[in-house]
């Protein structure tokens, strides 16, 4: 059925979107991040898109953005858009390091690995979450230039409402520090790709993996350096082995295909994802449209969620 939608209206539709970085299979943490997403934006009659996010030349293969939408379209999820191809964006990504380095927000970071590591105060967490504390801000550049180029973030704190986690104020100086945007190899930078293409897309929510919900104040702050307007966010629990540990390397025993070789199908998996997501009393076979009238963030849980012995 066409509906035909006054511009309010369409404006006032939902748009949300499932992201992948196409390294490998998609496993049962992301396959939940992409039902909540398209649930959360179909049961209110609005768009959900695919984007690859492939920026990372050396790690992401086409091959495994493939087999990704392909396991995605058996669930039941299709995009409602062309799928982007982030490999592609790289003029979008120019533009915006440009817009602000006019601002005069961009530096050349000459830091090595070695320095960076130095200036640490976590160590040894997550190379991600190293704060950088803008050692070389004073080196502005006036437009792209293809070196390490990191961007000058407005100190404070970040007030921002999670859907399932609530009220949250991070500062980003403590978490990411001034990101790198663009990078000595040659790739644009994720924290850059991801608030210029859900910016660029028109992407209302995100709902993506716990793991992110620390670097979501630094794209607030990117938001606002671009003039974008913040998307709600999102931030589910972890997908966790029968032992409630980390899935880590045994994820790839969680895949669909591998589901599929233990004789689990896709209509057994949906039904697990959507009691998973709080849409059904217990985990029974279904389509992806039949958890539709059931899906609420109201029910789903904010923790983490075990997958099933059997599965393993
Ligand atoms: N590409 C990221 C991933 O595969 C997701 C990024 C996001 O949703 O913001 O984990």
């Amino acid at each position: 059925m066409s509906s035909v939608l006054t511009k309010a209206e369409s404006l006032s539709l939902p748009v949300g979107r499932f992201a992948p970085s196409p390294t490998g299979e998609l496993h049962l943490g992301n396959l939940r991040t992409a039902l909540a997403s398209w649930l959360s934006v179909k049961a209110r009659g609005g768009r959900w898109l695919i984007r690859i996010e492939d920026v990372d030349l050396a790690r992401c293969k086409p091959v495994w953005a493939e087999t990704q939408v392909r396991d995605l379209a058996a669930l039941g999820l299709e995009s409602d858009a062309a799928i982007v191809w982030q490999a592609q964006r790289s003029e979008w990504y120019r533009a915006a390091l440009d817009h602000l380095a006019r601002q005069g927000s961009l530096y050349r970071c000459r830091c090595s690995r070695k320095d960076l590591q130095l200036l640490a105060s976590a160590p040894h967490g997550d190379e991600r979450l190293r704060p950088y504390p803008g050692r070389c801000r004073a080196d502005k550049v006036a437009r792209f230039l293809p070196d390490a180029l990191r961007v000058a973030l407005p100190a404070g704190v970040v007030a921002w409402e999670d859907r399932l986690c609530g009220a949250q104020a991070d500062d980003p100086a403590t978490l990411t520090g001034d990101p790198v945007l663009y990078r000595r190899d040659g790739c644009f930078a994720y924290h850059l790709a991801v608030v210029v293409d859900d910016g660029e897309q028109g992407v209302t929510e995100i709902v993506r993996g716990g793991d992110l919900r620390e670097v979501t104040a630094t794209h607030f702050r990117l938001q606002e350096l671009l003039g974008y307007q913040h998307p709600q966010y999102a931030h589910l629990g972890l997908v966790t082995g029968p032992d409630h540990a980390r899935l880590g390397k045994r994820a790839g025993a969680a895949s669909l295909s591998a589901l599929r070789e233990r004789g689990v199908t896709p209509e057994e998996l949906l039904g697990w994802l959507g009691w998973s997501l709080g849409c059904l009393e217990r985990p029974e076979a279904c389509r992806a449209t039949d958890l539709l009238a059931h899906f609420s963030w109201d029910r789903v849980p904010a923790g983490s969620v075990a997958i099933p012995a059997a599965w393993t």
